[in-house]
């Protein structure tokens, strides 16, 4: 094991959204690569907002996503002690201070100062003040430095620095007693001695003040790579009106989570012209420094292209597994037909997602309830009538196993009759699974098996060639 210690630190204020998943994928690649420690942390000190919810829908799409965490969750709401007590020790080296303005005089100051064209900041009213107001509410200021400037050097976008004297005096524990959000990440990623924090470059302005906290309290400052955005085809900050931007509606839609995980790596990051990664591949080649710097843009044709990618290319039993809860939503036992994993044989050279594998796989399960009416009209009666029956006929004396065996035998029966292979396929094809898209003849009679396929055969025989 590597002293590189990184973690993935969630708000539950909703499910995990794709950047998320991006921003986590990326610490855990780069604690795999390096042997170091991925460490999961809920953020949850906004309780109005943080539900328990949110916290099992985090949870299980990260583990959908097979991003394994080493260390907890850990849980902010419980260090709440923890955090105070440092709140004390900055007030008592004279780092902090209690601050007694209201609400409404700051309020009148940010007014002020925004019609005189200033930048609203604390005026520093209560900063050198030292009479105790036992009576007053207040909460705790940072006494932020403000002198020279704060500047570190991000993995991702380099050198940037903010001049001192535009941070204002962090408020650091509410009037309620509760510590803030930059607070608690400071002294959270300082105990559990976080090496490097990767996360959404939405934070790249609270890392000043964080690192001006990091230096009060005698931290060692950890480095920093802040992931630029993921937007939408219109180059907006990707949202739900954009479509889906939850992982747990992707796993819904039918998405593989290699397909998700291999997308969002490549959603930033490069690695020459390479498109697919197993997840090895990843862990090997990935470089935080490597992440560009602009913001990328989600595709979703290129999403199903890295889906269709690993369906076809999956394994029939594993995919079985997946399938099984798209055919459940359509009503389908999985137990009560062929194998699912075979049913997947026939289909995964096609589908691009488990939703569309699973409507191609319903008449495995289901015998047609009605048949399409366009494509029977291209037959007379009479031939389907005899195709049925030689069919029929052939098929029950047949020792033939495989798809090749059946398919040999369509081609013995077109010989002996005179027909062409589609005037037999189709209407058999039709007769199986109501529909002419179906996969090859041979491979759905063996997956039906042979008594199936007879019985659906004398079926469509009564219904559309009586
Ligand atoms: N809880 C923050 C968020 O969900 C992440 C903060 C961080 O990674 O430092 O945006």
């Amino acid at each position: 094991m590597s002293d590189m210690r990184v973690r993935f630190a969630p708000s539950p204020t909703g499910f995990l959204h794709v950047g998320g998943a991006r921003t986590a994928l990326f610490n855990w690649l780069l604690a795999r690569k390096q042997g170091g420690t991925f460490i999961l942390r809920i953020e949850d000190t906004d309780v109005e907002r943080s539900t328990q919810a949110s916290i099992d829908a985090i949870l299980q799409a990260m583990e959908w996503l097979g991003l394994n965490w080493d260390e907890g969750p850990f849980y902010q709401t419980d260090n709440f002690d923890l955090y105070r007590g440092y709140v004390q020790k900055l007030l008592e080296a004279g780092k902090a201070y209690k601050c007694y303005c209201t609400a409404g005089e700051l309020e009148a100051k940010r007014e002020q100062a925004m019609k005189e064209g200033r930048k609203p900041k604390y005026d520093g009213t209560c900063r050198e003040r030292d009479d105790y107001l036992a009576d007053r509410p207040f909460v705790v200021r940072f006494r932020a430095p403000q002198a020279g400037e704060v500047a570190f050097d991000d993995l991702i976008k380099g050198r940037i620095a903010f001049p001192a004297e535009e941070l204002d005096d962090l408020i650091i524990q509410r009037s309620d007693g509760t510590p803030t959000y930059n607070f608690c990440v400071v002294i959270d990623d300082a105990i559990m001695k976080i090496t490097t924090v990767i996360r959404g470059d939405d934070h790249v302005n609270n890392t000043p003040r964080q690192i001006q906290l990091y230096e009060a309290l005698g931290f060692p400052v950890p480095k920093f790579a802040h992931v630029p955005m993921i937007l939408g085809d219109d180059k907006a900050r990707l949202s739900k009106r954009h479509g889906a931007t939850s992982v747990m509606a992707y796993r819904d839609m039918g998405f593989l989570p290699e397909a998700l995980i291999n997308y969002l790596v490549r959603l930033g990051w490069s690695h020459g012209d390479d498109e697919i990664f197993s997840r090895e591949e990843m862990i090997r080649k990935f470089d935080i420094n490597n992440v560009g710097r602009s913001a990328s843009v989600f595709n979703t044709d290129k999403l199903l292209w890295l889906n269709a990618h690993y369906i076809k290319n999956g394994d029939p039993a594993q995919l079985a597994g997946l399938l099984a809860p798209h055919l459940a939503k359509r009503g389908i036992d999985p137990q009560c037909g062929p194998e699912v994993a075979a049913v997947v044989r026939t289909l995964q050279e096609r589908a691009q997602t488990l939703e569309e594998m699973a409507e191609r796989a319903a008449f495995y399960f289901k015998a047609p309830e009605s048949y399409d009416e366009a494509a029977l009209a291209k037959f007379d009666k009479e031939h389907l009538r005899a195709v049925f029956d030689a069919v029929a006929g052939r098929l029950e004396t047949a020792t033939a196993a495989t798809a090749a065996e059946i398919d040999a035998l369509f081609k013995e029966i077109c010989a002996d009759k005179g027909w062409k292979m589609g005037q037999v396929g189709q209407p058999v094809r039709i007769a199986l699974s109501g529909g002419s898209q179906a996969p090859g003849i041979g491979e759905i009679v063996v997956t039906l098996g042979i008594g199936e396929t007879v019985k659906r055969i004398a079926r469509a025989r009564e219904t559309v060639a009586a």
